[in-house]
């Protein structure tokens, strides 16, 4: 029996006590004239009926139509809707609540619980203004409802509504009382990498020093600030930005470092690859070599690949890691065609708090909604685990 099932037995034995106990009640008030005949048991049993003849739809139906007949059984009615919205039923979930804002006599609390519940709905069906327009609603009765905020702020985050997701995020620190200022720092990161794309570099450059001064540990700041400066020639100050990332940006993001020491081919052959090199000499993270390598290959080609590998000496690799630069050869062996066809699949990043994986790295974790937790995965690992982005 499916654990949806399960669930529909629970709330129908749930639903059954309750009118056992109503009934008890109406019994112990004195009521010794005989009921008149019970219209609410039928289809209560009906229901059930269907829960064990594994008929699940026919079962929903008919629990239904009890939860429509009893209007204190609003409760009962909510839970159906949340089921309905876990096995992915939104638009009967969406019925659902709706038919309990338009009861009058409902108190109102499951008023609120009930746009809270229609903004989970259109949330979960990828109707994001209509989800947003829904916890609007719950927030303007209940302005401090926390995991209201967590969902809209996840919406604008996802959405790429980045000013919108500041202000949410400066609303969570005022009611939590705590510091959001990593999380604030990636937003503004989020918002230079906007300003650079659209060539307004003034704004990059303040964006991405109000993000640092946020947090010197944010990599994506970094990062963005050293291409900034080598798109506008201005190479030492690059340069002095790469060795602030080599000491304030976890060892875990260093790896990051070769992709963007390469954005442009004169700065790269001039300055960064000689400053690679020394920072390789101090610790030589074999991560950040193969990176390095994979990223070489992807530009200038494989033979200038091979001669990097060979000048870094990468030895005692992971299997892992000798895949993956098996995986950037030409050569026309099972190897090298298994490897590519391993690298393809392959994700390189996980999330260090909730373990989702990823091809390649991201600031945002799409699961656990947490900025700048994506690392490089183990080296040791070379098949994913089961853990998938919802
Ligand atoms: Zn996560």
């Amino acid at each position: 029996m499916s654990t949806f099932i399960v669930a529909l037995l629970v709330v129908a034995v749930v639903l059954a006590i309750t009118l056992l106990w109503k009934n008890r009640e109406d019994f112990s008030e004195g009521s010794l004239e005989p009921e008149p005949e019970d219209t609410r048991v039928p289809p209560l049993l009906r229901g059930i009926n269907y829960l064990l003849s594994d008929k699940p739809d026919q079962a929903l139906q008919e629990m239904v139509q009890v939860a429509k007949i009893r209007s204190e059984s609003a409760e009962v009615y909510m839970a159906l809707g949340e089921m309905f919205r876990s096995q992915g039923e939104y638009g009967r979930a969406v019925r659902i609540h709706q038919n309990i804002l338009a009861r009058p006599e409902i108190a109102a609390d499951l008023h609120f619980q009930a746009y809270v519940s229609l903004g989970q709905d259109f949330q979960a069906g990828g109707l994001l203004d209509r989800a947003l327009k829904h916890y609007a609603k719950a927030l303007a009765i209940r302005p401090e409802h926390l995991p209201s905020l967590y969902a809209c702020l996840r919406i604008r985050e996802q959405s790429h509504e980045w000013d919108e997701a500041e202000w949410l995020v400066s609303r969570l620190e005022q009611i939590e009382n705590t510091s959001y200022h990593e999380h604030r720092a990636y937003l503004k990161a989020e918002m230079a990498k906007s300003a650079l794309e659209h060539g307004e570099l003034a704004l990059c450059e303040s964006l991405s020093l109000e993000g640092l001064k946020l947090s010197a540990n944010c990599t994506h700041a970094h990062l963005l600030r050293i291409i900034l400066l080598i798109r506008e020639t201005k190479y030492d100050d690059a340069l002095a930005q790469a060795t602030l990332f080599l000491q304030q940006v976890k060892m875990e993001h260093h790896a990051l470092l070769p992709e963007t020491m390469m954005a442009n081919d004169t700065f790269y052959q001039e300055h960064g690859e000689t400053f690679l090199f020394e920072a390789w000499k101090q610790r030589h993270d074999v991560e950040v070599g193969v990176r390095w390598v994979e990223n070489l290959a992807k530009i200038y080609g494989i033979e200038t690949a091979k001669i990097l590998k060979d000048k870094l000496a990468l030895k005692d690799l992971s299997l892992r890691h000798e895949l993956r630069l098996a995986a950037l050869d030409e050569v026309d062996t099972n190897l090298v065609k298994q490897a590519k066809y391993w690298r393809l699949s392959m994700k390189l990043f996980a999330c260090k708090h909730c373990g989702v994986q990823v091809h390649d790295v991201r600031w945002h974790c799409p699961k656990c909604n947490r900025w700048g937790s994506m690392e490089p995965m183990q080296s040791s690992q070379v098949f994913e685990e089961e853990q998938h982005v919802q």
